[in-house]
């Protein structure tokens, strides 16, 4: 995408924090534009095509806490979008899983169905990869690498903290010292995940999941007994943070055969490994947060960073930061 747009919001990022601010801005009459650098919507929220079947390959599930995102979950319920998938996943021990306060949503068509469904009406333009944000009386110039600009008045930056600072950065903006300290202290952990195609079966816990966060293989669940995969047996797999980062340069011929060999222990007789595909997520998830939902940069045109490290490492923090964002761009 190339030409110069104008807009009164420009949203970097298309995960469900930049969809939720959309959203609301949107409703209060605003012009706005989402602006993502991959070919789809969802950010960590996706939901992979392999060999016929669908598989879940960053968040598994989410949880709901605070009623304003559950008002919005109550919503998709009731459209058929989501259902409650399980309230408590099992160790592998024989021990039954503990009583969960929260239930676990997932989407009948993957979770990436959720802010598939936000984008519907809003103003998306996919593969646009900013590179520079600078100020630009009375708001902010974006651009991206394809040449493309965005004239916004207000701008809200979504990405992993580190990739938005790289942003201003490159825009050479200077932000008020508490606000760079503030921002330089959040943190990520990685994470390597799979997606398992296999010809047979694999016997999971009910309802076909297993989450142990101190075993190397954190997290195995079966897509198939999920839902979203009817067809095929694909099997989402995540290594824990510390492993991640002890394989993060392993390649990927290493980490397929040790995910080969944990597997094995859970396949079916007969069952075989068709194929392994490998991910790494460099900011999985925010392990130092902000405590705020939001931060407004102070002695700049209106600039809000928003996303999972700016109220919880997870969808629901993530979708409230976004709506937060909003509230601060609308003055409420
Ligand atoms: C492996 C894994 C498993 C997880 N499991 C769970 C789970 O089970 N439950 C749960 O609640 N949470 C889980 N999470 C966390 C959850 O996915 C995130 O908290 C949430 O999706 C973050 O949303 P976000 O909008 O803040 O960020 P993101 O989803 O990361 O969205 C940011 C967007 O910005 C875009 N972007 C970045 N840089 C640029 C640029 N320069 N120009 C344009 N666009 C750009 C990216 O492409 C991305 O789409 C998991 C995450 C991972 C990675």
């Amino acid at each position: 995408m190339s030409g110069t747009f104008s807009c009164d919001v420009l949203i970097v990022g298309a995960g469900i924090a930049g969809l939720m601010a959309a959203h609301r801005l949107e409703a209060a009459g605003k012009i706005v534009v989402v602006v993502d650098r991959e070919e789809r919507v969802g950010g960590r929220m996706i939901t992979e095509h392999v060999a016929g079947g669908w598989a879940d390959t960053g968040a598994q599930f989410f949880t709901v806490r605070d009623p304003e995102f559950g008002r919005f979950v109550a919503e998709w319920l009731a459209e058929g979008l989501i259902f409650e998938w399980s309230t408590g996943w099992s160790d592998g021990s024989l021990l039954p899983p503990a009583p969960a306060a929260h239930s676990r949503y997932a989407a009948y068509e993957g979770l990436t169905a959720v802010p598939r469904h936000l984008a519907q009406n809003l103003t998306i333009h996919k593969a646009v990869n900013i590179e520079t944000v600078t100020p630009a009386a009375p708001g902010w110039l974006a651009v991206a690498d394809s040449g493309a600009a965005y004239q916004c008045q207000a701008l809200i930056l979504t990405p992993p903290v580190p990739l938005s600072l790289a942003l201003l950065a490159a825009g050479q903006v200077t932000l008020a010292a508490d606000d760079q300290a503030a921002l330089t202290t959040i943190t990520y952990a990685p994470c390597i995940t799979a997606v398992c195609h296999l010809d047979g079966a694999i016997n999971l816990p009910e309802p076909g999941a297993l989450q142990r966060p101190d075993h190397p293989i954190s997290w195995i669940a079966d897509n198939q007994r999920k839902g979203t995969s009817p067809r095929v047996c694909l099997v989402s797999v995540h290594v824990n943070p510390a492993y991640s980062r002890l394989w993060w340069l392993s390649p990927d011929v290493e980490l397929v055969g040790a995910l080969r060999r944990e597997l094995q222990p859970f396949l079916t007789a007969n069952t075989t490994i068709h194929e392994i595909i490998i991910h790494r997520w460099p900011h999985a998830l925010p392990t130092t947060l902000y405590p705020e939902r939001t931060l407004l940069a102070a002695g700049l045109p209106p600039l809000v960073f928003a996303g999972d490290a700016f109220s919880g490492p997870r969808v629901e923090g993530a979708a409230l930061s976004g709506l937060a964002a909003a509230k601060k761009i609308l003055g409420y």
